[in-house]
């Protein structure tokens, strides 16, 4: 059976929802398709920073009011940055009217395909199987394994880090492991020490540089923990990200105590985060790479919600101009790479800096330490968290 669309988007998470979103009302019509159903998990921090509520209120349906109606979310109104040396600094995330907001991706996710139905483009296709994916001159052909084609002028590739777009049309890009992370999360109930703010913490501690521990409160004595670490630093030391994750939450000084009457939910799950640490190519003929198929996540913090949502709205922008043009060639496409990284760049620039700086655990130590006291430096920490910042920035983007 064969069914026509003008655009399809394979990937219903936020960068996917936001794009079908931002089309509303654009009189295209949009297939949005995705592999599960929704509610589902997704391994991620749940860290919902002020830039993600700030981009969900620039939708064309604003999302932010409905978000923050939302149960199942911890108020979060600081970050605390934990060194080498066990110091720490807590830099007040509350801003403006600001917060962030620590919420599982089962709900946040759910959310954001709910809203994304009530767009007038939308026509969603749940838990298929892609069998393949091709680009001719004239169109763009989704060939489903139950036996069904979806055809359209354009294809956005918002199904994440191991995109399947990306991997079916985009030719000659290496995965660099410089430029990726692994990640692996539990959840927790029972563990203590919280701050009374909800502090998200960030644990840089000598033998995880360039990578680092979390803990994340999250509602009902449950918690969100895991570590992230350069995957090209994991392969060179020969590091066993599972075990070092056990050995923390079991041994480690400034943690254990925490743990001793917590009770794990699962077996850590694990997943790659690609880092915007480097610009790419993430467009070509009739497609465009969105959120972590563009590898747009902040190289320090790890986030990648707002920038998926971020590249979501571009995207978006980019179609209805592309539509009026009646130009989906990959000179057109361009523009869409142009204005995602005049967007984001100079933030994954900074943060990539802080980063590589941050790599050395005396340079980690001197870093938190001048965190809260020197303008400057708290400017630099705090480049990809601050909601005061954050919101003067992104109040343009
Ligand atoms: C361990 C870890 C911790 C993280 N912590 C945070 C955090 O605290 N805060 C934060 O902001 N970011 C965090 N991130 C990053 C964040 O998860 C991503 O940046 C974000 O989910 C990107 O959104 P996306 O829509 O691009 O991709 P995704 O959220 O991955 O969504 C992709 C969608 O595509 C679908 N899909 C994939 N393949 C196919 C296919 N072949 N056919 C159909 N559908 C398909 C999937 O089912 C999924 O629904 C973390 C990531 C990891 C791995």
């Amino acid at each position: 059976m064969k069914e026509v669309f003008d655009v399809i988007i394979l990937g219903a998470g936020p960068a996917g929802c936001a794009a079908a979103i931002g089309l509303h009302g654009s009189g295209l019509k949009v297939a949005l398709l995705d592999k599960s159903t929704f509610p589902r998990d997704k391994i991620c921090g749940d860290a919902i920073s002020p830039d993600v509520i700030n981009q969900l209120g620039k939708l064309p349906i604003d999302l932010k009011e409905a978000f923050l109606g939302l149960e199942h979310t911890t108020v979060c109104n600081a970050v605390r940055f934990i060194s080498a040396d066990y110091s720490h600094a807590d830099i007040k995330l509350y801003s403006e009217g600001i917060s962030g907001y620590i919420t599982p991706r089962l709900d946040f996710d759910a959310f954001m395909f709910a809203q994304a139905k009530r767009s007038d483009a939308v026509s969603p296709f749940l838990e298929v199987s892609v069998e393949h994916i091709a680009c001719s001159k004239d169109e763009v052909e989704v060939k489903l394994k139950d036996g069904r084609t979806l055809h359209s002028h354009m294809i956005l590739g918002a199904d994440g880090a191991q995109s399947m777009v990306k991997r079916s049309l985009h030719q000659g890009e290496k995965p660099d492991r410089n430029h990726y992370c692994a990640g692996l999360r539990m959840y927790y109930e029972g563990v203590t020490g919280f701050s009374e703010d909800n502090a998200i913490e960030l644990h840089f501690y000598k033998e995880l540089l360039p990578g680092y521990f979390w803990i994340f409160p999250l509602p009902n004595g449950r918690a969100n923990v895991g570590i992230g670490m350069l995957t090209s630093f994991i392969q060179k030391n020969r590091i066993n990200l599972k075990q070092e994750l056990l050995q923390i939450i079991k041994e480690h000084p400034n943690v254990a105590d925490r743990f001793k009457d917590a009770r794990p939910l699962e077996n850590p799950q694990g997943f790659p985060l690609p880092l915007g640490s480097k610009k790419r190519r993430i467009s070509g003929d009739r497609y465009l790479l969105l959120g972590d198929a563009a590898s747009l996540i902040n190289p320090l913090s790890g986030e990648g919600i707002a920038n998926a949502v971020r590249s979501g709205r571009v995207a978006a922008e980019h179609l209805i101009e592309a539509f009026n043009k009646r130009r989906f060639d990959a000179a057109f496409n361009k523009k869409y790479d142009k204005e995602v990284y005049r967007r984001m760049w100079g933030e994954l620039r900074l943060n990539y800096w802080v980063q590589r700086f941050m790599r050395n655990p005396s340079r980690s130590n001197w870093l938190v330490k001048h965190a809260i006291t020197h303008p400057l430096v708290k400017e630099l920490v705090m480049s990809g968290f601050d909601a005061k910042n954050i919101f003067k920035r992104a109040t343009s983007r």
